[in-house]
């Protein structure tokens, strides 16, 4: 698949207030800094659709775009730690853990990683969050340009190495650099791929 066309629709912070129809949502999230508005802009061929560093205050909110006029890319905001008022728990975001609790078109999530470095429990825990609720995700590990070749899969190896002792299985994975556009068509096509079966 490629990406012909692709705007902006609506950035916000309700679930509720997320485009209203069918098309369904394939949802970025990593946290800041991990190379997320790159590799959008990257996989639209846009310099500027997502515009994290231009735009702060975007990066708090749920951004939708629409691509192909058939499904929307979902931008969403850094994942961090809230920690509740009652119980010392850590807990994501509630707008973060809403959405993906309510947002019932949600097709897919990709979350990002940083390839340079070693395997962050925040991460873990995300993912292992997205887990236990049944959600269907893959890891696009980012900046692979940064690092070199050889070390790609020591790194990649490291994350697999600790997941498989919590997962039995374990998810989809995509090598990504948003600078040389390597890994790009890999998951548009597995996008494609979904959007076919759905
Ligand atoms: P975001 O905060 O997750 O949206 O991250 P950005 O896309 O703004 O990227 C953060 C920094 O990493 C910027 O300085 C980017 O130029 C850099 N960056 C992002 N992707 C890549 C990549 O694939 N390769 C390299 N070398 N740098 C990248």
């Amino acid at each position: 698949m490629q990406i012909i066309d692709s705007q902006f629709l609506v950035s916000n912070t309700d679930v509720q207030k997320c485009p209203i129809n069918r098309l369904p949502d394939y949802a970025f999230i990593g946290r800041s800094n991990v190379g997320k508005s790159s590799l959008i802009n990257a996989l639209c061929n846009k310099k500027k659709l997502a515009k994290t560093s231009s735009r702060p205050g975007k990066t708090q909110l749920i951004n939708h775009f629409l691509i192909n006029k058939s499904w929307h890319l979902v931008d969403l905001p850094g994942y961090g730690y809230a920690k509740t008022s009652k119980t010392k728990k850590k807990v994501f975001q509630k707008y973060i853990t809403e959405y993906f609790q309510k947002r019932k078109q949600l097709a897919t999530a990709f979350v990002l990683i940083d390839i340079r470095h070693k395997p962050q429990s925040i991460d873990l825990d995300f993912m292992y969050w997205l887990g236990e609720k049944k959600i269907p995700f893959s890891i696009i590990f980012t900046k692979a340009d940064k690092i070199k070749s050889n070390n790609v899969k020591v790194h990649v190896d490291q994350y697999f190495n600790i997941m498989n002792n919590q997962w039995s299985f374990l998810p989809n994975h995509f090598i990504t650099s948003a600078l040389k556009k390597n890994g790009l068509i890999e998951i548009l096509n597995y996008i494609g791929k979904i959007n076919c079966e759905l």
